[in-house]
């Protein structure tokens, strides 16, 4: 069982002790004896404790720094919302595959943002530029916000503001079974609340740090009991030996636990195991051992933005993957809704 988060290290930016929320978590942190240091900024974050690249990234990856966010600009976050809301960066799991390990490149430290008034200001703008239409914005495109929520209760608040929103809606999706204190927030049913799924296999070999499969079924149990809209997002769909019995392993074990109320209107996103040739390099530098198979010459070459294209399955696979797994959802859950296969 994994525990809930707790930082090994703290960065504090000066201006986040401005706002509530900055104080409260450095006193929170201050009793619960962790190290804080002082940084102007997380850019001139230096000398974390380590002797190599390796000890160093696994410290990163267990350092909070509490700032601010300041570009209030969303990012568009494609194909399951139109807004991605940025309330923290970065993550504690050490999942291989993981796209934060490129995207965040020299500072995989975790960051959460104090001033969330003013993310909620900005969101209230995009919604009403679209207006009478609904704006969905997707909070974990840059982080697994729940993991670190029972620390913030920033995604908790984010909740409830669009649960009194008009036209907003808020998503999510997290490999953390750490979902208690969000089961009482007033969601209204605006808020779809999604689990990344994978089968044992994938789970074990390559998502070390994260809740088991059946931690967060139990996870979700919870939060389908809580009235919310449900969501699982397979992902990454990955081809290993026995993957089709895998799968199917674990759709049964979701039917099996799930309660028939929460398999009407559930969602379920499919993504296929995808990387870049910069993500190879950094994959290798930060989890040699991985089993992870990143050979080109099995994969189809897909071009992409910014001209950085990534290897995807083969046409083929592609097929058996949306035909096998399409085939179980449908057999497993009639009512439930396909959203995408990517
Ligand atoms: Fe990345 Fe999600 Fe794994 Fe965190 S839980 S390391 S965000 S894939």
């Amino acid at each position: 069982m994994v525990k809930p988060f707790v930082p090994q290290l703290i960065y504090v930016e000066p201006k986040a002790l401005e706002y509530p929320l900055g104080k409260e978590l450095i006193t929170k942190f201050e009793d619960m004896g962790i190290e804080i240091r002082q940084t102007t900024s997380h850019n001139q974050i230096r000398n974390l404790p380590g002797d190599n690249h390796f000890q160093r990234y696994r410290v990163a990856k267990s350092t909070l720094v509490v700032g601010l966010r300041k570009t209030l600009k969303f990012d568009t976050s494609k194909p399951s919302a139109e807004y991605a809301i940025p309330f923290a960066t970065g993550c504690m799991g050490h999942c291989h595959y993981c796209y934060l390990q490129t995207t965040m490149g020299s500072k995989p430290y975790i960051r959460t943002y104090v001033n969330v008034e003013d993310i909620f200001e900005a969101a209230e703008e995009y919604m009403s530029e679209r207006a009478p239409e609904i704006t969905r914005f997707e909070a974990s495109c840059t982080s697994d916000i729940v993991g670190i929520d029972h620390l913030t209760h920033t995604l908790k608040r984010a909740i409830e503001f669009f649960g009194q929103s008009e036209y907003g809606q808020l998503r999510f999706v997290t490999k953390f079974a750490h979902v208690d204190h969000l089961l009482d927030a007033k969601h209204n049913g605006r808020t779809r609340f999604r689990f990344s799924i994978n089968d044992d296999y994938i789970i074990k070999y390559f998502e070390p740090g994260t809740s088991r499969l059946h931690e967060r079924i139990e996870a979700a149990v919870k939060v389908a009991e809580a009235g919310y809209p449900l969501g699982f997002i397979v992902a990454p769909i990955y081809l290993h030996e026995g993957w089709k019995s895998g799968y199917h392993e674990m759709f049964e074990k979701l039917e099996a636990m799930l309660p028939e109320k929460a398999k009407k209107g559930m969602t379920f996103e499919l993504i296929q195991h995808r990387f870049t040739k910069p993500a190879k390099r950094v994959i290798e530098k930060n989890y040699p051992m991985t089993k992870l198979e990143l050979d080109e010459a099995k994969r189809k070459y897909k071009w992409g933005r910014y001209g950085i294209g990534k290897y995807v399955y083969k046409d083929e696979e592609q097929a058996d993957i949306k035909a096998t797994l399409g085939g179980y959802i449908e057999k497993l859950f009639p009512h439930a809704k396909i959203e995408y296969f990517t």
